[in-house]
């Protein structure tokens, strides 16, 4: 009799994994305890996946050989509580889909921020360079779809921690940590869990792997995991490494063993102190990969980056406009104006996961002439900023904030959409945040 599997969750991650599990011949049943995206329904129903919305009925679930879990169930949900306390199997869509692909290579990305930037980067670096490789995780097929539907010789993996939560076997030939900052505290509960999540990357690594990091990152390197039994490549802008990536006059070295490829700041198409970072670790992941000096130059030259991480948008009259939708932390805020030049017009705010605001009160200060508040509740902001900025004011609308934005600008300013909060309350998500402000500005 076929084994069966049990998927909690039936968005991408969860539809991917049930349709592995049926191509490799188990019985599949998918439970969510909220209502299934229409197309999602559909393909689960084209697939004949049975499935069940609104509610987890336990008795089903229990009956699980294997439980997939979506990495948008927190453990503190009923129904992990439940499982847990029968002590259940249960695994990650990541490790799910690793099973049926080991023999490929898997280059895995991980960090607070960057992730979406980097993996794709990567995976541009492979393709220009003639390695066939798919990008999965948050762009394009969750991982699990792209080895039932669509097998690699290669795969970019986007993963963020709460993948990570639960592997048991997985195993990338790179790993990539890019940085560990104060989020998702509330499910955690704290830093050194959170980090110690993010090192599981590297738990089943051998030394024919290589472990690549940010030797600035203050929590990386408070938490680095001790017993790491992969090649180590940090990559720094303060100091030089003897492998790795580090910056010195404006000149970025990627060096592994004794070759060298050296390139100027300049030269990078992505702009911003992090994304020298993601440069970086790219660069040193193409390395790892035998990929030409001359292409990881090139490459790295020409990307075009991606849609809401500081994507530009319209010069109006003399404005410019960047979406920098995605940016659902701080610390990306903080990272959004560190590489503004011209004076900012700054439209933040949404659902606080928890925000310290201080840390770019700085930035505000010397950088930003107004502050467009966009959220439901934005007493926090105000709160946060109200000694440091002239102009402050409280919108409802993105229609609403780009015209208080535009109106407060002056030719030769820039707007920058960087919330710094999540997007629930006003929006779907992100995207829609991103594409609400594009349109916004169309119509201005
Ligand atoms: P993730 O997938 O980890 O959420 P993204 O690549 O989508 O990361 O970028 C999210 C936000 O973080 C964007 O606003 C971007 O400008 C910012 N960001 C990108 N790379 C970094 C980095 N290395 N450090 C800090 N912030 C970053």
């Amino acid at each position: 009799m076929a084994e069966k599997v049990v998927i909690l969750g039936a968005g991408e991650s969860g539809v991917g994994a049930a349709l592995l599990a049926v191509k490799q011949g188990y019985e599949v049943w998918v439970s969510d305890a909220g209502a299934i995206a229409d197309h999602y329904r559909q393909e689960l129903q084209a697939a004949h996946i049975p499935f069940e919305e609104h509610k987890h009925s336990y008795d089903k679930i229990f009956e699980a050989d294997w439980i997939i879990k979506s990495p948008g169930i927190a453990e503190a949900a009923p129904v992990m509580q439940a499982v847990r306390s029968k002590s259940k199997r249960v695994i990650s869509e990541i490790e799910w889909a690793y099973r049926f692909c080991n023999q490929a290579t898997i280059i895995a990305i991980t960090g607070t921020n960057g992730k979406t930037t980097t993996t794709a980067l990567i995976h541009y670096l492979l393709k220009n360079s003639g390695i066939q490789a798919a990008c999965v995780g948050n762009i394009g097929n969750s991982f699990a779809r792209q080895v039932a539907t669509s097998p690699e010789p290669c795969y970019v993996v986007e993963v963020s921690s709460f993948q990570l939560d639960d592997i048991e076997t997985f195993h990338p030939h790179v790993a990539v940590l890019l940085n560990i900052t104060e989020d998702h505290l509330d499910r955690y509960g704290s830093m050194e869990a959170y980090a110690a999540a993010k090192f599981r990357i590297t738990e089943n690594q051998t030394a024919e792997d290589y472990f690549i990091y940010c030797l600035d990152d203050p929590y990386t390197r408070k938490f680095f995991k001790k017993n790491i039994h992969s090649q180590l490549l940090p990559f720094s802008i303060m100091e030089q490494v003897k492998q790795g990536a580090y910056m010195q006059d404006q000149q970025i070295h990627i060096r592994i063993h004794d070759d060298e490829c050296i390139l100027s700041a300049d030269e990078l198409s992505l702009r911003g102190k992090h994304n020298i970072y993601n440069s970086m670790a790219a660069g040193i992941a193409g390395k790892t990969m035998n990929i030409r000096n001359e292409k990881i130059r090139e490459s790295l030259a020409t990307f075009k980056g991606i849609e809401h991480r500081l994507e530009y948008v319209a010069t109006v009259r003399g404005v410019e406009f960047i979406n920098d939708s995605k940016a659902t932390n701080v610390n990306s805020v903080w990272y959004a104006l560190e590489c503004m030049k011209k004076p900012v017009i700054l439209i933040m705010g949404g659902i606080d996961k928890g925000n310290d605001y201080e840390i770019i009160r700085g930035l505000v200060k010397e950088k930003v002439k107004a502050i467009v508040c966009l959220g439901k509740d934005n007493r926090k902001i105000n709160e946060a900023f109200k000694d440091d900025v002239q102009l402050m004011v409280n919108t409802t609308s993105m229609k609403e904030a780009v015209e208080a934005a535009f109106h407060f600008a002056s030719p030769g300013d820039v707007v920058l959409l960087s919330p710094g909060c999540a997007s629930f309350d006003l929006f779907k998500n992100y995207e829609d945040r991103g594409r609400q402000f594009k349109q916004a500005v169309k119509d201005l």
